[in-house]
């Protein structure tokens, strides 16, 4: 058996990044970047009015100034501003040569027909001066970076409308259980429903992995043979669900060696999930979760998310931070690293949410974080800091 961090190790070193592809902004949503992004602008590209107001020069306040033209957003100013002169200037239009601020609107009252007069002591510049954001050339994202929609501004805004973005990994589901049925059927006395399969497609498919579900196979070394060579034979990464423990019938490790899979290992300390399975293969990757929805959700977010990531040459790093417990904690075995349901509060406490073992999904269901109890940590004292872990 090996610790979580070998095994993470393990995972992410035999990762090999999928080849990047051009596509077009849009598309780039929730991929990874392939590529780091220089600017092709200043940003701001031109000293830019922060504010609705009155470009003027400083010295002249608090006036009166006379108006002696409008700066509209989008159009150049017609010249610029001499002593005792202003310009009315609109939010996001250039300032005219000449202006060192721009006084609020709000801040000014008329003096006479063409003229005002700044009403307060001081001001702030307003004035975003070219290039304080970013310069021609300056990488403004680098490889590796996922594109959520703020990123997607970014790109936009430095004009790289097809950036280079990894391959998203093909990953196959596999479902096994000889008690299980699909969610929309009555289970009968002795079943229950696959609720894994959606949980894991979904859960890929939000690391940004094509997913393709090849439902539930069963307890059977040859109908477990055919949906596995033909999940392989399709995808980058199989997973499956269910049949790595030590039961007469968990038949995927065999299977997965059958079909030229490298077993690297198939037991890490974490509670729950421990019989969790990595193998290698030519051109493909299996990884097996255990049948428990709660330890499959947590192999999940503790393995499967990190490796997806590194096949498109994202650097994984969840936040995890310290937090004090809400009340004390006990549990019985300390064998194993424990990644628990808990919920943290606006406060910043952690309460453990009453966790029954790893087929309570309804633990999870309703907890905001998972909460890690450190290999051979027994208990906690309340206010005890403890690593958490958002889901
Ligand atoms: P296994 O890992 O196959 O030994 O299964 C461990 C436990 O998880 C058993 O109680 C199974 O019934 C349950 N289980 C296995 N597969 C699933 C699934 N797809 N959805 C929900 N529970 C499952
Ligand atoms: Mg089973």
């Amino acid at each position: 058996m090996i610790t979580y961090e070998e095994a993470l190790r393990i995972v992410l070193d035999h990762a090999r990044v999928l080849e990047p592809e051009r596509v077009p902004l849009r598309d780039a949503a929730n991929r990874v970047l392939a590529e780091d992004v220089p600017s092709d602008i200043d940003m701001p590209p031109f000293d830019k009015a922060a504010m609705d107001g009155y470009a003027c020069r400083r010295a002249d306040l608090p006036g009166p100034l006379r108006v002696i033209g409008v700066v509209q957003a989008g159009r150049p100013p017609a010249g610029g501003i001499g002593p005792g002169e202003c310009m009315k200037i609109m939010t996001g239009a250039v300032v005219p040569p000449g202006a060192d601020c721009v006084i609020m609107v709000e801040y000014t009252e008329p003096a006479g027909s063409s003229a005002v007069h700044f009403t307060k002591r001081d001001t702030d510049t307003n004035i975003c001066v070219r290039g304080e954001d970013t310069t021609t050339g300056d990488i403004v994202l680098r490889r590796g970076t996922r594109i959520g929609p703020q990123q997607i501004g970014l790109l936009a805004s430095v004009g790289c409308v097809r950036p280079l973005v990894a391959r998203r990994p093909r990953v196959g589901v596999i479902a096994t259980g000889d008690e299980l049925v699909e969610p929309d059927r009555q289970p009968g006395p002795a079943e229950i429903r696959t609720s894994n399969s959606v949980q894991l497609c979904v859960h890929i498919e939000e690391a940004g992995a094509i997913v393709a579900y090849y439902g539930i196979a069963r307890d059977e070394a040859d109908a477990l043979d055919t949906i596995v060579r033909r999940a392989l034979s399709e995808n980058d990464v199989v997973v499956l669900s269910g049949g790595v423990s030590m039961g007469d019938f968990d038949f995927v490790p065999d299977t997965l060696r059958k079909n030229g899979i490298d077993i690297l290992f198939d037991s890490v300390a974490v509670k729950p999930g421990k019989p969790t399975t990595f193998g290698v293969g030519a051109s493909t990757y299996c990884i097996g979760l255990p049948g428990n929805p709660v330890s499959t959700f947590v192999q999940c977010e503790l393995l499967v998310k990190p490796f997806l990531y590194a096949l498109m040459g994202r650097e994984y790093a969840p936040a995890l931070f310290r937090a004090p417990l809400a009340t004390p904690y006990r549990r019985k075995k300390a064998d194993r690293q424990g990644w628990f349901p808990a919920s943290v509060a606006e406060s910043g406490e952690v309460t453990p949410i009453d966790y029954h073992g790893p087929a309570h999904l309804g633990a999870v269901g309703c907890a905001n974080a998972l909460m890690m109890i450190p290999r051979g940590v027994p208990e906690f004292e309340k206010g005890a800091l403890v690593s958490v872990r958002p889901i």
